[in-house]
């Protein structure tokens, strides 16, 4: 038992997954608990030459992996998430010590459950050759076909289920992938690549581990035709100056500024808890969560009392203790972004209703629950991506100014509209974002297309669309 690893000595179910990825040992990059800040162990630090082998085993791996058949490969997905199953306690308590998000709530075990979810909807979810014309002239048919090796490139934030979303539908398809997970939540990623490995053929599905030159070469390598990336617009917008050298397909899942509109016929009482969750899942760091509250003057201290008070009722605390069911921030950059967004908005004269200061004595990176009243647009609280948990909360007398300002940003991932639905619906309608929920936030389901508009990137994930996004269209004519 390594110094570095303290905690293995429990001899937690994750303290085996550790182990078995080598990361139990003092080699590597040490990681920290997100909550405690000690060691949990060390990530592998691994070469641009290490990556380009990774690249060429997939590709090795490819045809055999594609030359099973869709129902092979669909009976290999659905026993890789009975394995994801069976480690979900080891893969959730990993979870939530490297990340931060708790145990409990829509977090860690959430997640991993969310995983198998997503690993069966992809290996059962059918993709038809489409007949585009059977008459006297002729017959054609459309089909999709495996595009080679997905590069696989993602963030800290959701990191096991955006893992799966990326992957899944890829092998489903016959690809095989090489996966870059964010330096911040490599160990989760890579014990989720093991258990799922336990079943895989060798080769079909590899992780590697390191900082942006490892996912700046898998995104601009010859030999990767489709990058599934998720992560910040700036990223994003690098990936797409690569995919020029390659010529990489693309689906970019980047940032987002999710506004939801309360309509006057929406009961704050009813609807708060589903709001506090639509903005504080994840503590906040989520990419489609709500992140400015644009709020009807005739209902607007009724809103904000009533998230108030579902927030007072929301244990924070370390991810494994059992009653937590918010966490702190993953990373210290992420930490200073909220509370200087916050210091910045109280200076500008908002009115904090809760929170407003770090939780120091939670830990390093904890930071209240935040809700930020009597704030416009134009704040950068309300106009830059927060990733945290700290509202704005925007009063509006005229649905058009609401529609506006939600309109107004150039990023349109999610939006939510509360209130009744037929108006809600109509409100909807004019909305600029990939997404728009009705009286809820952020709610996504793998048989449902997900993805943004404008800088949020493009594409789309889940569902039929996730499968034709990892493929190539051919045409059989004649
Ligand atoms: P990030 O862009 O900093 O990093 C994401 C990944 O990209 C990491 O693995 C990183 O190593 C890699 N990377 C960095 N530079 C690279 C380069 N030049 N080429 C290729 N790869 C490179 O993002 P983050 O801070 O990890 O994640 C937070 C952001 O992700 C937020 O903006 C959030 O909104 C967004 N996000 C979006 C979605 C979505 O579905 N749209 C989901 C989760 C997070």
């Amino acid at each position: 038992m390594s110094k570095h690893t303290p905690v293995l000595q429990a001899e937690t179910p994750d303290a085996a997954l550790l182990r078995r990825i080598g990361a139990d040992g003092g080699d590597g990059r040490s990681v920290p608990d997100a909550a405690t800040r000690e060691t949990i162990g060390h990530a592998p630090v691994q070469s641009v030459a290490e990556l380009d082998q990774a690249v060429a085993r997939a590709r090795t791996a490819q045809p055999a992996w594609e030359g099973l058949g869709h129902a092979e490969r669909s009976r290999l997905l659905l026993a890789a998430a009975d394995a994801v199953e069976e480690n979900a306690e080891a893969l959730a308590r990993l979870l939530s010590r490297e990340q931060g998000k708790p145990l409990n709530g829509p977090n860690a075990r959430f997640e991993v459950g969310a995983c198998a979810a997503w690993l069966r909807t992809a290996a059962s979810t059918v993709l038809d050759t489409e007949v585009l014309l059977d008459d006297e002239t002729g017959h054609a048919e459309l089909s999709y076909r495996a595009i080679g090796v997905v590069g696989a490139i993602g963030p800290w934030n959701w990191p096991l289920m955006i893992t799966i979303w990326q992957v899944a539908a890829a092998l489903r398809m016959g690809n095989t992938a090489v996966v870059k997970p964010s330096e911040y939540t490599t160990l989760s990623v890579l014990a989720l690549l093991a258990v799922l490995n336990d079943v895989l053929p060798p080769d079909v599905l590899i992780g590697v581990s390191g900082d942006r030159e490892l996912g700046s070469r898998l995104s601009s390598h010859p030999h990767v035709g489709k990058v599934m990336f998720t992560g910040s617009t700036a990223t994003g917008r690098r990936i797409v100056e690569s995919s020029a050298q390659n010529l990489a397909r693309l689906t970019l899942e980047l940032g987002g500024n999710d506004a939801g509109i309360v309509l006057p016929s929406a009961d704050p009482a009813a609807i708060a808890q589903d709001l506090f969750w639509g903005a504080f899942i994840n503590t906040g760091q989520t990419c489609a969560a709500l992140k400015r509250l644009y709020v009807h003057d005739s209902l607007y201290d009724a809103v904000v009392d009533a998230l108030a008070a579902v927030a007072a009722a929301m244990p924070m605390g370390n991810g494994l203790d059992e009653d937590a069911v918010l966490g702190p921030l993953q990373n210290r950059a992420q930490f200073d972004i909220v509370a200087g967004l916050v210091d910045d908005a109280r200076r500008q004269g908002a009115r904090i209703v809760t929170g407003g200061a770090p939780a120091s004595d939670l830990g390093e990176l904890f930071y209240p629950v935040t809700l930020v009243a009597d704030i416009a647009d134009g704040t950068p609280l309300v106009d830059e991506e927060q990733f945290g948990p700290a509202l704005p909360i925007i009063r509006y007398s005229e649905v058009d100014d609401a529609v506006r300002s939600a309109n107004g940003l150039d990023v349109g991932l999610g939006a939510s509209v509360w209130g009744d639905r037929d108006e809600a619906r109509a409100v909807a309608a004019r909305i600029q974002a990939g997404t728009v929920w009705i009286n809820s936030h952020g709610g996504v389901h793998p048989m449902i297309p997900f993805g943004g508009v404008k800088s949020s990137g493009y594409g789309l994930e889940f569902g039929v669309e996730g499968l034709k996004s990892v493929a190539v269209p051919q045409v059989v004519n004649g």
